[in-house]
C-alpha cells in the first residue's frame, strides 16, 4: 500500500534489524507536525522527518518552554498495534503544558498524530517480543523573539522509532542529599526539559562516584525519597507495595499509575505515603524490604541492587522471576501485547 499525505508520499527508510535495537538510536521515516498561531492550532499533518526551520531567537531555545511525552506502541500477535494509555499521556501533556504557560493541544489532534504517525510508519513497529514503538510527543516555543515572554506560537510534533524490550540490569543508586530535582511549588510534576537539564549535574557527579543513578529526596531537608533518577520509585516492605504519595515535586507517571492498579489487582497490598531515607535505611538492614526499583515506560520496571546512603551502602539480595517487580511487569506486559484483556481500557487499538 502506499500511502499518499497532502499529495505527497510518506518518506521510506530501510528498517534498522529488530533484533539489534538500541533505545533512542532510530526514528522512523515519518513525523506528525501541528503548529500553534493566532490562538489556534492547524489541523496538522505527517511529513517526512526532518529537520526544522527555526529562528535562531524561538523563544524555547531561551526561556525554557518546552514539555514532552513519553509514550510507547506494541504489536500484538494478530498484527493489530496497541498504543498504550494514550488518554492518560494526553491529560499529563496538558497539565506540563498549562504549568508553563503553553496552550492545551486538544485530545483530537494528539490522537491524530499517535495514529497517522503510527499508521504511516506502521512497518518500524517491531512485533511484541523484538520490542516496542516509542512515541515522542513534544511542544515548544517556536515564535521569534528575544524579550522576555510567554510565546503566542508553538510547535507540536511527534515522532518515534523502534526501542528494545530491556530486561534492565540491576542498579546502583545514591540517595541524593544535596540537590535538588524539583522544589515545592516548582515544575516537578511537569515533563518539562528544564527538569532533565537540571539533573544532569548531579547525576553526573554520582556517576563519578560509581552510582549509575540518584535517588531523589524533598529539597527542604532530604529526609523523604521522592523518584530515581528519571522513574518513579517503588519498595516492596514486607509483601506490600510502598511509593511514595505524589505530591508537586514527583512526575505523576503512567508506569507507576498502571503498576498500582495491577497490583491491587493481584491482590497485593498498596501503601502511597511519604517514605523516609530512615525507613529505606532501617528497612534494608532489617529485612523488611525486599525490593527497589525504578518504574517508567521505557523499561516498565528498573531494579536496583545497591543504594548509597550518606557514604553507606545498603545492598538488597538477588531478584528472581518470584520478586513482585517481574510479577507486575509481566501483568502490564500481557496486557500491551493482547495476551491478556485490558480491563481498563488502556490500549488504544489500530488495525
Ligand atoms: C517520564 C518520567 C517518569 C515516568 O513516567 P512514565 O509515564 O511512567 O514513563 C518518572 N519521573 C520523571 C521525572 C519523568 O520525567
Amino acid at each position: 500500500m502506499e500511502l499518499v499525505m497532502k499529495n505527497r508520499k510518506a518518506a521510506v527508510k530501510p528498517l534498522p534489524d529488530f533484533s539489534a535495537l538500541e533505545f533512542g538510536k532510530y526514528i522512523s521515516p515519518n513525523m506528525f507536525l501541528a503548529v500553534y498561531k493566532d490562538g489556534e492550532w492547524n489541523e496538522g499533518s505527517v511529513v517526512p522527518f526532518a529537520n526544522l526551520s527555526l529562528s535562531p531567537a524561538a523563544l524555547a531555545l531561551h526561556y525554557g518552554q518546552t514539555v514532552f511525552e513519553g509514550m510507547k506502541a506494541f504489536k500484538t500477535a494478530n498484527g493489530s498495534i496497541n498504543i498504550f494509555r494514550a488518554q492518560r499521556h494526553w491529560e499529563r501533556f496538558n497539565n506540563s503544558l498549562d504549568r508553563m504557560c503553553m496552550p492545551p493541544v486538544p485530545f483530537d489532534l494528539f490522537e491524530k498524530s499517535l495514529k497517522e504517525l503510527v499508521q504511516t510508519d506502521r512497518n518500524w513497529v517491531p512485533d511484541f517480543e523484538d520490542g516496542s514503538f516509542y512515541l515522542r510527543p513534544f511542544m515548544f516555543a517556536s515564535e521569534e523573539r528575544f524579550g522576555v515572554k510567554i510565546a503566542d506560537e508553538y510547535m507540536f510534533i511527534v515522532f518515534g522509532g523502534p526501542v528494545p524490550s530491556l530486561y534492565a540490569e540491576p542498579l546502583s543508586v545514591k540517595v541524593e542529599t544535596h540537590f535538588s530535582r524539583a522544589t515545592k511549588g516548582g515544575t516537578g510534576y511537569a515533563k518539562c526539559g528544564g527538569n532533565y537539564g537540571a539533573a544532569f549535574y548531579p547525576t553526573k557527579k554520582a556517576r563519578e562516584e560509581g552510582f549509575d543513578q540518584v535517588i531523589w529526596t524533598d529539597s527542604s531537608d532530604h529526609g523523604f525519597i521522592e523518584e530515581s533518577g528519571t522513574m518513579n520509585i517503588m519498595f516492596v516492605e514486607n509483601g506490600k507495595l510502598l511509593t511514595p504519595a505524589l505530591h508537586d515535586s514527583i512526575l505523576d507517571g503512567v508506569t507507576r499509575n498502571s503498576l498500582i492498579m495491577l497490583a491491587k489487582q493481584l491482590g497485593i497490598q498498596v501503601d502511597e505515603r511519604a517514605i523516609s531515607v530512615n525507613e529505606v535505611r532501617q528497612g534494608i538492614k532489617n529485612g523488611d524490604i525486599t525490593e527497589v526499583f525504578g518504574v517508567g515506560t521505557a523499561a516498565v520496571v528498573a531494579p536496583i541492587k545497591r543504594i548509597g546512603i550518606e557514604g553507606e551502602d545498603f545492598l538488597l539480595s538477588k531478584y528472581s522471576s518470584d520478586s513482585i517487580m517481574y510479577k507486575l511487569k509481566n501483568a502490564l506486559d500481557e496486557i500491551r501485547s493482547g495476551a491478556k484483556p485490558d480491563l481498563y481500557g488502556w490500549n488504544m487499538v489500530i488495525d
